[in-house]
């Protein structure tokens, strides 16, 4: 543990730490990747050591939450073992994982054995066929199976999470509420940010919050509800169903930035300082260069840390300003 716990230039205080764990995944979903991606060099990737190593390093500094992504993380392979000894670290509250559910028949009790408190889901489509064209090789029943296996693992919770898409799935948001609700599920409902070019205009597709808030009304009445999970996401309840809490990400139409906790590595190992800005720092470098000794590695981070940007500028015409793709970001 430390005495100087991470804050940034603005008095924030960083205790949220997002790892991609790979750029790589198994489905190629529309609003995150090309069709033909091509994927970093092994050898550019963090190891698993590199990866423990990050993660020690920054719980010791005071982060207290861990969210392992990608990339799809499952696709990588000794993932169960990092879960394990990142969820070891004294001083961390929890270790979270974002996945796109598609190896969660195998993995959902080992991840839970592993430590793992929570999951995250992304589920775009209840529709087989539209599913397969949102994420171009995305099976659907794998994935229902692999919420299911979710759901009876033992976790302490799993949420889904959706990229509403007018044209795409727009019209599915009261049924993906009531396929979350059946189960007593959170729901999120996430705005497309414009990242890397995925090969298509994301402005005549974006689905404002307010727009879905007002689908979800046509079949639930909606409750407001202060209830702030430390994250981007304001959330609702449904009267009558108290078991789901319905999440709104809105990266556009409603700014979260100045209670920003977080940071986030990409799997090359450059620590971001914001999600949509380029400058990061270069920790690979540094591990590699210092396998023994974190001094260097904690002086970079915390000098790093005063140039945290105030808030991100995505334009809300959906033009690409940050050139990186989603899944290279740790989304
Ligand atoms: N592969 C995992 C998954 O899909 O859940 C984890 C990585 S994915 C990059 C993390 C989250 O980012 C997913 O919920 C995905 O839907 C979301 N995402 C990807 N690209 C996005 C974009 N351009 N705008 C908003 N959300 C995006
Ligand atoms: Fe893969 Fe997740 Fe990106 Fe879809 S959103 S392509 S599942 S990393």
């Amino acid at each position: 543990m430390t005495d100087t716990p991470l804050i940034d230039g603005l008095g924030r205080r960083i205790d949220y730490l997002r790892m991609s764990v790979t750029d790589r995944c198994d489905f190629r979903c529309v609003y995150c990747m090309a069709e033909d991606m091509v994927f970093l060099p092994r050898q550019q990737i963090l190891g698993l050591e590199e990866l423990a190593r990050l993660a020690r390093l920054f719980v010791s500094q005071g982060v207290r939450k861990i969210r392992l992504t990608g990339g799809e993380p499952l696709v990588r392979r000794g993932v169960v073992e990092l879960c394990q000894e990142i969820a070891g670290q004294p001083g961390l509250r929890e270790l979270v994982m974002t996945t796109n559910g598609s190896q969660l028949t195998r993995l959902a009790r080992p991840l839970a054995d592993a430590g793992v408190k929570r999951l995250n889901i992304s589920l775009d489509s209840l529709d087989a066929a539209r599913f397969k064209a949102i994420t171009r090789t995305g099976d659907l029943s794998q994935v229902l199976a692999g919420v299911d296996a979710a759901c009876d693992a033992g976790f302490d919770s799993v949420k889904l999470n959706v990229v509403v898409m007018k044209g795409r799935n727009a019209d599915e948001v009261p049924d993906l509420v009531d396929y979350a609700v059946q189960r007593g599920l959170d729901i999120s409902f996430i705005e497309e940010m414009p990242l890397g070019h995925v090969g298509r205009s994301r402005g005549e597709s974006f689905c404002s919050s307010d727009e879905v808030r007002e689908l979800i009304s046509q079949r639930y009445n909606l409750i407001d509800s202060a209830e702030n999970t430390g994250g981007p996401a304001r959330y609702v309840r449904l009267e009558g169903h108290p078991g789901s809490r319905i999440g709104f990400i809105s990266p556009h139409s409603h700014n979260f930035c100045s209670t920003c906790n977080r940071v986030r590595m990409t799997a090359e190992g450059r620590l971001l300082l914001c999600l949509g800005h380029e400058n990061s720092i270069d920790m690979r470098a540094l591990v590699r260069r210092h396998p023994t000794t974190d001094e260097p590695l904690l002086k970079a981070l915390q000098a790093a840390l005063q140039r945290k940007p105030a808030r991100h500028e995505f334009a809300s015409n959906g033009d690409v300003q940050v050139l990186r793709f989603m899944n290279a970001s740790g989304g």
